[in-house]
């Protein structure tokens, strides 16, 4: 009895103690970025957590839902946060069928995974991401703030042929053309 009790308090300390230094190395990450970002508006932790969460809950709906999240996100900050933890979430969602119709979940998840470590290696601007998946509809972008399209050219002036954008951050252009069939999508080319 005195046995099992010292183990479930030795469980629940384990667990305090983790909880803590997650917590702590989410805002040392957030503490180190902001000193060098020109990004303003810093996400509430309880966002990252929340992300967090469910990308660790092993229920594919969630998963595919912080995927989406995080495939759309421009917040440095809250992406470096994130990007802290790439192994764990590579490892709670290793092996989880996340079903999909027409276009499967995992090509959410996998991108999600591709632009965490994009982060984490400081590799560039997030805008070289954009052609690697196929989502990124350049009217959104353009409303969030992450692009200004300059150009629209249009097929006997009627029907949109295609899209210029230039990176609001690294001012790269890029030709983006909406294609689509059973659901649209959007391919971004250099310009
Ligand atoms: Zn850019």
């Amino acid at each position: 009895m005195q046995q099992s009790k010292f183990i479930t308090s030795l469980s629940t300390g384990c667990f305090l103690l983790r909880s803590i230094l997650r917590w702590f190395r989410h805002f040392t990450a957030k503490r180190h970025y902001t000193k060098n970002a020109s990004d303003k508006g810093v996400k509430p932790q309880m966002v990252i957590m929340s992300i967090l969460d469910k990308f660790t809950s092993k229920n594919p709906q969630q998963i595919w839902s912080a995927s989406c999240e995080v495939a759309k996100c421009n917040n440095l900050e809250l992406l470096d946060s994130l990007a802290v933890d790439i192994i764990a979430i590579e490892n709670a969602t290793k092996g989880i069928t996340l079903g999909g119709a027409l276009c499967p979940n995992s090509y959410h998840l996998e991108f999600a995974l591709k632009k965490l470590r994009y982060v984490k290696n400081r590799a560039g601007c997030l805008c070289a991401l954009y052609s690697e998946y196929m989502f990124f509809n350049p009217i959104d972008e353009e409303k969030n703030g992450n692009i200004t399209i300059t150009e629209i050219v249009k097929i006997d002036g009627k029907w949109i042929d295609y899209h210029i954008c230039k990176c609001n951050k690294c001012h790269v252009s890029y030709k983006v053309e909406e294609r689509g069939g059973h659901f649209a999508f959007w391919s971004w080319i250099k310009a």
